[in-house]
């Protein structure tokens, strides 16, 4: 299986600083590097990408360029409708904040007719402003904005996601039919999530032909959870990774050796040991049982949180019991 670490900036451990500074993103992102380049990671998931914070453009391109001299492919979140576009935050005309707020008829809304926003994380000092997935004119700012990134940053990839921060309820949104896969927390969109991003995928895909593109799919891959996403996923270019998750925590498996996947592609999503799932925490048996369903079900992906430095003793044991067991076939 090719082998992925999924982070968001504010969460890394491996320097100081949970990336608050460009000092401090640098130093978080080469470390890490150089532990996935031992560790034989391919590749590195990174939500918070572009941030002005911490350097925005030229320190984004100064992690690109150690990653890609150590062999390593950085992935940039792409956050569609959510998450900041491409840009997660910054005085950017690619920061989909920015350019909501020049643009309030492409914003989504409340139930009440007020603009939709989303605060994440916590200690975020603001909220971020939600696209509606109605809106073409953010198809067109989304395809020229997944150039602009992908061209500035010579990237061989990126993961993509249609966000999960709840639904838009405009009129014409909530005229739509809309199928959630989430079973807390905010609904999202299965129906927004096949009609906006496979024309995404596909113009990045014929302006930089073979980049590895992963797109989350908020859900397990159970025989259940499979049969209702499936026809969902037909439209999607069949080089992508569709993401699927080994547990909503850790030994609480949403994969069966019945489970297969029903995309070409796949990667099973080891959500574990990060701040998110608890902490730091010894778990080698459920990440090698994920990796041994994942390959089963026809999974040729894996990816678990690079958050945290591999000089922490369980932190470390899970990284090499999810490279030996990713090891196994294929
Ligand atoms: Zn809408």
């Amino acid at each position: 299986m090719k082998k992925v670490w999924w982070t968001w900036d504010v969460r890394m451990r491996w320097a100081a600083g949970f990336c608050s500074s460009k000092e401090s993103f640098e130093a978080n992102y080469a470390l890490a590097v150089d532990a996935a380049s031992r560790h034989g990671v391919d590749a590195i998931v990174i939500w918070g990408f572009l941030r002005d914070s911490h350097g925005g453009v030229d320190s984004a391109r100064r992690v690109c360029e150690h990653a890609h001299a150590h062999g390593v492919m950085i992935l940039p979140g792409v956050g569609i409708d959510a998450y900041g576009g491409v840009y997660h935050e910054g005085n950017s005309p690619w920061s989909l904040d920015t350019y909501l707020a020049e643009h309030g008829q492409d914003q989504a809304q409340n139930a009440d007719g007020s603009p939709m926003l989303h605060h994440w994380p916590p200690t975020a000092k603001r909220a971020r402003r939600v696209g509606c997935p109605s809106s073409e004119a953010l198809m067109t700012y989304y395809r020229d904005g997944l150039d602009w990134l992908t061209s500035t940053f010579e990237l061989r990839g990126f993961f993509i996601e249609q966000g999960d921060v709840g639904l838009c309820q405009c009129l014409q949104c909530s005229a739509r039919k809309r199928t959630s896969t989430l079973k807390g927390g905010l609904p999202n969109s299965l129906d927004d999530m096949a009609r906006r991003l496979p024309p995404l995928i596909r113009h990045a895909l014929s302006k930089r032909p073979g980049m590895t593109v992963l797109v989350e799919n908020y859900c397990g891959i159970s025989p259940a959870e499979t049969a209702l996403v499936a026809p969902f996923l037909r439209g999607f270019p069949e080089e992508v990774f569709h993401c699927w998750q080994a547990y909503d925590a850790p030994g609480r498996f949403e994969i069966t050796a019945e489970s297969r996947s029903p995309a070409l592609h796949g990667c099973m999503a080891i959500r574990s040991n990060n701040d998110f799932v608890g902490g730091e925490i010894d778990d080698r048996d459920n990440i090698r049982q994920a990796n041994r369903l994942g390959q089963q079900a026809g999974l040729d992906m894996t990816y678990i949180y690079g958050e945290y430095p591999d000089e922490w003793p369980k932190t470390a044991a899970n990284y090499r019991a999810w490279s030996e067991s990713a090891r196994l076939s294929r």
